[in-house]
């Protein structure tokens, strides 16, 4: 009988403790700098490794590298900020793709995000691009491809949408950054410093944590926009069609050889960083053609 009343009395106690909190935290706002945390872990996959070097044959600079490096740069920004970081590779070792999707599925509460360089034979080719497969992951390459482009002076090459194994397979977000042109004598340069890393792996990262999109940058001339796959109210004008970097560069001939184009482009380096094999580069053409 005593602890039965005990017990009515802490039931109230605690009713009505409840009723404070949940009161208290109606009326306090949210910090306004506060970013709105939508997932706990970022799986961070770094482009190549061990054998797979990147790129094309006779780059002068090694993508593996590059790669790694802002990912471990970047897993250092999430860690800090207090995300779970996941690393498909944390050396220089090679990580079949299934695998690297496999780690990526693992999780639920987490997004996918795979850093690589870019390379073409055309020297002049120079640029940020980043790529998304599913609806759920244009919010994702929106906010992180504007935070890199916003830090950088090289081109704004766009958002793509485009079936890549690791983007079409994963079930979680999943971007694929390319932070630049490994075969622009150039931007090779800026991004050997250590410095310019530095400043690709907090844009990233910022990009992630989904801080306000800084003030947009033109995409360049000859890019075909695209509707949104998502709605939001503000402009997507960097959805851009993913187009083969020998392309032609005017509308016509575009338009024209678009399916054509399509296959050469399988043979261009932002195709080729993702096969691990030559099985994986036949399913992965035939997957390219599709969208
Ligand atoms: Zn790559």
């Amino acid at each position: 009988m005593v602890a039965n009343s005990i017990c009515a009395q802490w039931r109230v106690s605690l009713v009505n403790l409840c009723g404070v909190v949940v009161a208290l935290l109606a009326l306090s706002p949210a910090p306004a700098t506060a970013v709105s945390r939508r997932f706990s872990t970022v799986v961070i996959d770094a482009g190549h490794g061990g054998f797979d070097r990147g790129g094309i044959p006779g780059q002068r600079v090694s993508e593996k590298i590059m790669a790694l490096d802002v990912a471990q740069r970047l897993e250092g920004q999430l860690r800090r900020a207090g995300y779970h970081v996941i690393m498909t590779r944390d050396s220089d070792v090679f990580v079949p793709l299934g695998e690297r999707v496999r780690i990526a599925n693992h999780y639920g509460d987490a997004v996918f995000v795979c850093i690589h360089f870019n390379s073409a034979t055309r020297a002049g080719a120079n640029g940020i691009e980043t790529y998304y497969y599913s609806t759920n992951s244009a919010k994702l390459a929106a906010d992180i491809h504007r935070q890199v482009v916003a830090g950088t002076t090289t081109d704004n090459r766009g958002i793509r949408r485009r079936g890549y194994f690791v983007l079409r397979r994963t079930s979680i977000p999943a971007v694929l950054v390319e932070c630049g042109f490994l075969t622009n004598p150039g931007e090779a340069n800026l991004i050997l410093q250590n410095t310019y890393r530095q400043r690709l792996a907090e844009r990233i990262a910022d990009g992630v944590m989904g801080k306000p999109n800084p003030p947009n940058r033109p995409v360049v001339a000859g890019l075909t926009h695209v509707p949104s796959p998502i709605t939001q109210p503000f402009d997507y004008h960097d959805f851009v069609r993913a187009e083969a970097e020998r392309q032609p560069t005017h509308r016509g001939a575009r338009k024209k050889s678009s399916r054509s184009s399509k296959k050469k482009k399988s043979s261009s380096s932002s195709s080729k960083k993702k096969s691990s094999t030559s099985e994986t580069k036949k399913k992965k053409k035939k997957t390219e053609t599709d969208d």
